[in-house]
């Protein structure tokens, strides 16, 4: 028997307990070994019953003396027993568990732990945990020979019908024949000043005390993000030293001349974040970046400007937006700001696609993932760029990027990522950050407005419009994406509020489930300010660019991110004029509320991304909680200092052995970061 054998191999384990290890995702004996427990029940305390306090969680030894079952009035059964320890008797009950007396007799040597009360003037055990002491050589009694009670006991996340008891009798009994059989994948010199990955597993589960506990996690966190760590610094590597691109000739006059011409100055970050792409465009290696930027910090100005040093070598560039209205509102920017220069732009979207006929080949694509098409064959592209790259699964950003056979690669996102998860799971990219939004931005004033308040805000809502301003009302995410019903609750909503609260306004719908032209007239009839009030579910359109409109409502907030709210808010807030965010509940829990409230005072999207860290965990920001593969078991995507000295390894890992070729079980242990995609 090894990690790799099924768990319905073993005896003991039929198809119904299979089923429910199934339920828990434990398939091997390893993933059972794996399982770790989520707390411990301090049962260490051992005492005999004169020393006992009421009050005290306490272990006590002893002999049952007497057991029976009775029944209360409300017909509930009672299982009373008398425990004697040689020192003085104790009482205990136990509740529904009319079985018990079957399993333990008079006479029956017991260890209980669990708290001292009194009944009356007896002094009682209320539903401890027991376990006989049977001193044969039963395999599952541990070091200190029990493992239920007198000990810190390891509680695990259980499902019906199967309790921590069984899960934890069940490790006891696997471990030892395992842990002699397995050997650990990271070399000796890498976890010095750690205990061996063997010692840590017996210790996460059977700790002889809080000590063991710290350094059987020390070792399991360690070894979790260092596996992440490793698959990506040998991802970068790998990349840097397989792919060759075309190194690319700066013509700095030409550069400033452009930059010059714009209907507007770069802000610093942008300039910045401009000379980290020049410093890789330069290299003869492809760049692989990812340029994170809050919403409206300007990211699209910065593509189009790398767009045109490529141009000036002779090479294409392609970009794709996860919807046509984006994509067309990048062709026209593109084209407002490099058509002057000569430079044909082309669109390619699933409606439409180059504009000029006769240009077969723009020197600038933009388009959807109609990109991806074979039908559209395209020549010496030199640069790729995605925007909003979560909108995208892997795949198509892969297609997108083997249309040529190495370009410069540029990702682009609004979604902010903490420092320490751009250090682990996006650990093989650069990252180049806007991190200051134009100047003239006004900070956008968000409020959560309780219910009792919703008639002032519709009230509030209604003077904006009345002055000439324009409205986004989000309704809430269903699911982590767009669905039928999320839809329907925009319709539902637009009816209402065009009944009941707003029949003199001008409102719009829109949602994923219109057809392509039906989402663009809604869009552009809210450009147009031909509407005043655009009712809208939160996955389309993330990228509209309306600077009339100045007030965000968001129903069901707190469905969402803490980031993804601050992404929503940041539509509006692009004009002179003061915006505001108002965040609707569905229900007013203290805990939601209270996260929601952090928008009041923090408008930095990456505290906030933080934040949702660590209130949410690192599931949730992924937005792959269902899945659970970047639900860290033990580590936290939070502690910097592991993070560095995980990579730190991984580096000297690398240089001593790039292909892995010295360590071959580590080669084993790589995984693919690929499909990680914040929302
Ligand atoms: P995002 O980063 O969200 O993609 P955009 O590129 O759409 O943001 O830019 C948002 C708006 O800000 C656009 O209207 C754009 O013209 C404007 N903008 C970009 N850079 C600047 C700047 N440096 N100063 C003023 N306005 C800018
Ligand atoms: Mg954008």
């Amino acid at each position: 028997m090894d990690f790799g054998t099924p768990l319905s191999a073993l005896t003991g384990i039929g198809s119904i307990i299979a089923q429910r290890l199934h339920k828990l995702g434990l398939k091997t004996v390893g993933d059972l070994i794996q399982h770790y427990p989520f707390r411990y029940d301090d049962f260490s305390q051992s005492a005999t019953i004169t020393e006992t306090k009421i009050g005290n969680t306490v272990t006590l030894k002893g002999e049952l003396w007497g057991i029976k079952n009775t029944y209360t009035r409300f017909r509930k059964v009672l299982t009373q027993a008398t425990f004697n320890d040689g020192t003085g008797t104790v009482e205990i009950v136990w509740f529904n568990q009319p079985w018990l007396i079957k399993n333990l007799r008079a006479g029956d040597k017991i260890q209980v732990s669990g708290k001292v009360t009194r009944k009356g003037s007896k002094v009682t055990l209320v539903s401890p945990v027991w376990e006989k002491l049977i001193f044969s050589n039963q395999p599952e009694i541990t070091k200190n020979n029990t493992l239920h009670t007198g000990r810190l006991v390891p509680v695990y996340p259980e499902t019906y019908g199967l309790q921590s008891k069984w899960i934890r009798q069940q490790i006891a009994r696997l471990l030892p024949q395992v842990l002699a059989k397995s050997s650990d994948p990271i070399p000796a010199h890498i976890t010095k000043g750690l205990i061996s990955k063997s010692d840590a597993i017996d210790k996460i589960h059977f700790p002889g005390g809080w000590q063991d506990v710290r350094l059987a996690k020390d070792r399991l966190a360690f070894e979790e993000l260092f596996y992440i760590q490793l698959s990506a610094l040998k991802k970068k590597q790998d990349w840097v030293k397989e792919k060759k691109a075309q190194p690319l000739n700066i013509d700095r006059a030409k550069l400033e001349k452009v930059i010059k011409h714009l209907p507007f100055e770069l802000t610093a970050a942008q300039k910045k974040v401009v000379e980290e792409i020049i410093a890789d465009l330069k290299k003869d290696r492809p760049m692989n970046r990812l340029l994170q930027g809050d919403v409206g910090s300007g990211k699209t100005v910065v593509a189009a400007i790398i767009s045109y040093l490529n141009y000036l070598n002779n090479q294409r560039a392609i970009l794709m937006a996860p919807t046509e209205i984006l994509a067309f509102q990048h062709y026209q920017t593109f084209v407002d700001l490099l058509a002057p220069y000569g430079i044909s732009v082309g669109i390619y979207t699933g409606s439409r696609k180059f504009t000029k006929s006769n240009e077969s080949n723009p020197d600038i694509i933009i388009g959807t993932h109609a990109l991806l098409s074979k039908k559209l064959e395209l020549d010496s592209i030199g640069l790729v760029i995605i925007d909003e790259q979560q909108r995208f699964g892997v795949e198509q950003r892969g297609m997108l990027r083997n249309r040529a056979s190495a370009p410069h690669f540029l990702t682009m996102t609004a979604t902010p990522i903490p420092r320490t998860v751009m250090l682990t799971l996006y650990g093989d990219l650069d990252l180049s950050i806007i991190d200051k939004l134009p100047r003239g931005r006004k900070l956008v004033k968000t409020h959560f407005v309780p219910s009792s308040k919703r008639a002032d805000a519709y009230k509030f809502m209604e003077e904006r419009v009345r002055v000439g301003q324009q409205i986004y009302i989000i309704t809430p995410l269903i699911e982590k994406s767009e669905t039928l019903v999320s839809a329907k609750a925009a319709k539902v909503e637009h009816e209402r509020l065009k009944k009941d609260i707003f029949p003199n306004l001008r409102l719009g719908l829109l949602h994923g489930r219109l057809k392509s032209k039906e989402k663009e007239s809604a869009v552009n009839a809210f450009k147009n300010h031909e509407i005043d009030i655009l009712v809208s579910t939160s996955v389309v359109e993330v990228g509209v660019d309306v600077p009339n409109a100045t007030i965000m409502v968001i129903e069901g907030a707190e469905r969402f991110g803490l980031a993804q709210l601050h992404q929503l808010r940041g539509r509006v807030g692009r004009g002179e004029l003061q915006s505001y965010a108002l965040l609707f509940t569905e229900e007013e829990v203290p805990a939601a509320v209270n996260r929601l409230k952090h928008l009041e005072t923090i408008h930095d999207g990456l505290k906030l991304a933080e934040l949702d860290l660590k209130i949410r965990g690192g599931g949730e920001l992924f937005g792959l909680r269902q899945s659970g593969q970047w639900e860290l078991k033990i580590a936290s995507f939070s502690d910097l200092p592991l993070i560095e000295k995980t990579r730190e390894a991984a580096r000297k890992i690398l240089a001593e052995s790039p292909a892995l070729d010295k360590y071959p079980k580590l080669a084993a242990k790589l995984v693919g970061l690929d499909d990680v995609m914040p929302d």
